[in-house]
């Protein structure tokens, strides 16, 4: 009889899970593992949100193997101690887990084989589980990874895609001491966002399911539409790997059609950070293009960014939104970290650990790189280019309704007026419990320039 660890990481699913079936296909029996992680428990990853979707996610998929005959054991402790304790207690020959791309993990990765390759058991890493296109299968001629989108998703669109698989209908396991239950239930310390998703593999499944049928059609005309909520929110779904992104973009493509394709598009932006991460894992704390920045110190500033209380209403919606739900929309995404780094000219490394704190699908690559991206460190090739937080707001919530929908204050006035509270009659401005503007926006942008030396 041989016998294979599955180390589930974030790959939380039995459906198109290529690490469990590879583990399937090399042994007789299996023993589905999860290490809660005294590195990432004791670091600024491990916060409330996250947390608690995670736990969602692991009783999801206990439930789920257990019904396929195998039960979810749950360890905490070190990684490899743990692993290695766990391959020993079973017998096992093989410890089968998904490739992922961080510093960390990549660590990670080498320092179990390292530690069960002394016990003579052998680790085998599946690298197509968390991505369409895994890190380093598309480079450029001479380099190790692509730093421009657009020729990267041509690329990508063009390569071929491993087939779906079906989720296991039995496992062989070996049955271990585990106290699943508990260990999960430990997860869920801390407040978290009063409108957090609810994590795990069926109910990400469900919203897959529902946005290919309802959805996806309005999303290349609505995903820019801040009170529309046109996108598809699979973003923590696809982070503690819920889901497939492999099978999310087979459906999307069977679908067809310009919502789709924008869509698959958006996905492959996942892919390309991850890629970068992979070649450069320190940029998750250094510069990926280094512009000389030497950015203010203004600790009012950054508190009232992140308290949603900096004068500018579509700012303020975006942080309010991101406090409530422990998730934000692209667009304000983009809008924030805009104001964050070039309107206050604040170091993009702030604002990434305040996403961090408070982000559902909080991502090491996503997260840095859009932060850079939006900074002008990272991959945009117009690193200078400057929003105005006005017409920002008029372009994509030309109602007003996001603002309204998460800055109370501001809910009784009507119309486009709520973009611009500044503008409103003295008598009327005085009722209003809201702000005045924290920065000047002309002084702003002349300083942004002058910094940049444009
Ligand atoms: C400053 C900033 C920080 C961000 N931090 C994160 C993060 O920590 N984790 C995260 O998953 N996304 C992050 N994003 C990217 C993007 O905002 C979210 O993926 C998206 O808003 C999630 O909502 P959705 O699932 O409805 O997206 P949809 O529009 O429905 O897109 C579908 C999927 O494509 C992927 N995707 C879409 N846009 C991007 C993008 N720009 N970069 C990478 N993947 C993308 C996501 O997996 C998303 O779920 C960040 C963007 C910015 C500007």
């Amino acid at each position: 009889m041989t016998t294979a660890v599955v180390l589930f990481t974030r790959d939380l699913r039995v459906h198109d899970n290529p690490t469990l079936r590879a583990a399937m296909d090399r042994a007789d029996r299996v023993v589905p593992l999860f290490v809660l992680d005294r590195r990432i428990l004791d670091s600024d990853y491990f916060r409330p949100n996250r947390a608690a979707f995670l736990a969602d996610s692991l009783a999801d998929l206990h439930d789920a193997l257990s019904e396929r005959g195998a039960k979810l054991l749950v360890r905490r402790g070190r990684l490899t101690d743990e692993v290695v304790r766990v391959a020993r207690e079973s017998s096992a020959d093989a410890v089968v887990m998904s490739g992922d791309v961080s510093g960390y993990a990549q660590r990670r990765e080498a320092a179990l084989r390292e530690a069960l390759e002394a016990q003579g058991v052998e680790l085998q890493v599946c690298r197509e589980t968390n991505f369409v296109v895994p890190a380093g299968a598309i480079t450029p001629d001479g380099g190790d990874h692509m730093r421009v989108f657009t020729p990267y998703f041509r690329r990508w669109e063009d390569r071929p895609v491993r087939d779906v698989l079906g989720a296991p209908r039995t496992l062989e396991a070996v049955s271990l001491k585990s106290a699943a239950d508990d260990a999960i239930a430990g997860l869920r310390l801390g407040t978290t966002s009063p409108k957090l998703a609810r994590g795990g593999e069926q109910e990400g499944r469900r919203r897959m399911r529902e946005w290919v049928r309802e959805g996806i059609d309005a999303y290349e005309d609505g995903h820019d539409d801040l009170a529309g909520d046109q996108t598809s929110r699979l973003s923590p779904y696809l982070h503690f790997g819920c889901l497939s992104p492999v099978e999310l973009v087979q459906l999307a493509r069977e679908r067809g059609g310009p919502g789709a394709e924008a869509f698959v598009r958006q996905v492959a932006w996942r892919d390309f950070h991850a890629q970068v991460l992979a070649a450069r894992p320190d940029a998750v704390r250094a510069d990926y293009r280094p512009r000389g920045d030497r950015w203010q110190r203004d600790d009012d500033g950054l508190e009232a960014w992140r308290a949603g209380r900096t004068g500018f209403p579509i700012v303020d919606a975006g942080m309010r939104q991101l406090a409530e739900e422990g998730w934000m929309h692209n667009r304000a995404r983009l809008i924030v970290a805009h104001f964050l780094t070039k309107t206050l000219y604040l170091d993009w490394r702030l604002g990434a650990a305040h996403f961090i704190d408070l982000l559902v699908d909080g991502d090491v690559a996503n997260n840095t790189m859009n932060w850079q991206w939006v900074a002008g460190t990272g991959t945009d090739t117009r690193p200078n280019r400057m929003y105005n937080m006005t017409l920002q707001a008029q372009r994509h919530d030309p109602s007003g309704d996001y603002v309204r929908r998460y800055v109370p204050e501001l809910r009784g006035v009507a119309g486009g007026a709520v973009h611009e509270p500044w503008k409103l009659p003295e008598d009327e401005r005085a009722t209003l419990d809201y702000p005045e503007r924290i920065v000047d926006p002309d002084f702003a942008r002349e300083r942004f320039r002058r910094a940049r030396g444009k």
